[in-house]
């Protein structure tokens, strides 16, 4: 296939290598980042798009989203498709799927979870809104770059899917790290408390497979210093577009609001920019009650 893709970045650059190392033509546009071996430079988003079957952004956020559909979607060819594969906000993804559509155009948006890691090893999980014959056009190149895509439904069930799970992933984290803070306070051993919770009802992927506490469980990014891994600013900015959304859709998000609350806190007053978004358990370490 011909593909276009915008956004070469952390995730956009070795997802559009595993295009090319799969025998696709990758032309790319990205104003700072360079572009992986094989990937065709183009002057600008427009030109990427021209003659493309399929053109992927992988952009920060829905404004700079909705700039970019505005500039390819006029150079897109009949019948091509625009899939986003951003974390973006429910109401920019339904946006530009509806310009895609309007303009005889498929429309996916596609997030993704898996992390750089998971860009690289061509093995994300992708979650996608949108029409049946835009997902069976773009799959195969979902089969390249990850290991499992779940059609969830029309335009915006992609993006909804993905903040969902994000909001209790961070509630999940805050949660597990208050706990094993509560538990040292108790005087009750990490590696006992671990024991007990993996294997009880308590348990979580945050505690099973990703504990925030240095030397317990399986090897994470609490075993590295809390370098990231998931980056709290990027838990935060999927935190805020759950609230968003919720405002949005008038739900009560009473633990999700919180959850925002806390990482803003983190991130801009007390030093987790940068941090895993697992550096939540230092953080509480260091506090008291009140
Ligand atoms: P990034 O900042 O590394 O990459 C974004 C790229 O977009 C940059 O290279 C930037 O130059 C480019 N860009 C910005 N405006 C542009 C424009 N107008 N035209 C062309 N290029 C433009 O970010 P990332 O980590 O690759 O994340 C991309 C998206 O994936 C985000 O929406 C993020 O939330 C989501 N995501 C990231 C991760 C992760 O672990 N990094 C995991 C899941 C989802």
């Amino acid at each position: 296939m011909q593909i276009g893709f915008i956004g070469l970045g952390n995730m956009g650059g070795p997802m559009a290598a595993n295009l090319v190392k799969a025998g696709h033509q990758v032309a790319g546009f990205d104003l700072v980042a360079p572009m992986p071996e094989g990937v065709t430079r183009a002057a600008t988003a427009a030109e990427a798009a021209k003659g493309a079957d399929v053109v992927i952004t992988m952009l920060p956020n829905g404004a700079i989203l909705r700039a970019v559909a505005a500039e390819v979607i006029p150079a897109m060819k009949p019948g091509a498709v625009l899939c986003d594969c951003s974390t973006v906000d429910v109401d920019s993804a339904r946006a530009v799927a509806a310009d895609a559509e309007a303009a005889g155009l498929g429309a996916l948006d596609a997030p993704v979870s898996g992390g750089i890691g998971g860009a690289t090893a061509g093995t994300l999980t992708f979650m996608v809104g949108g029409s049946d014959q835009a997902f069976a056009t773009v799959q195969p190149l979902f089969d390249i770059m990850g290991q499992k895509a779940v059609h969830c439904g029309a335009t915006g069930a992609g993006q909804a899917a993905k903040i969902c799970n994000n909001m209790i992933l961070g509630v999940t984290m805050i949660a597990t790290c208050e706990a094993f803070a509560l538990a040292d306070k108790l005087g009750l051993d990490r590696q006992k408390m671990f024991d007990v919770v993996s294997t009880s009802s308590g348990y979580s992927w945050t505690m099973n497979a990703y504990c925030p506490a240095p030397g317990v469980g399986p090897k994470s990014p609490a075993d590295n210093g809390y370098k990231p891994g998931f980056a709290s600013e990027l838990m935060l900015k999927d935190l805020n577009l759950s609230q968003q959304a919720a405002a949005s859709a008038d739900a009560d998000t009473p633990m999700g609001q919180l959850a925002a609350e806390l990482y803003k806190r983190f991130v801009e007053e007390e030093g987790g920019k940068g941090t895993d978004f697992s550096a939540m358990l230092p953080r509480f370490e260091k506090r008291h009650r009140g």
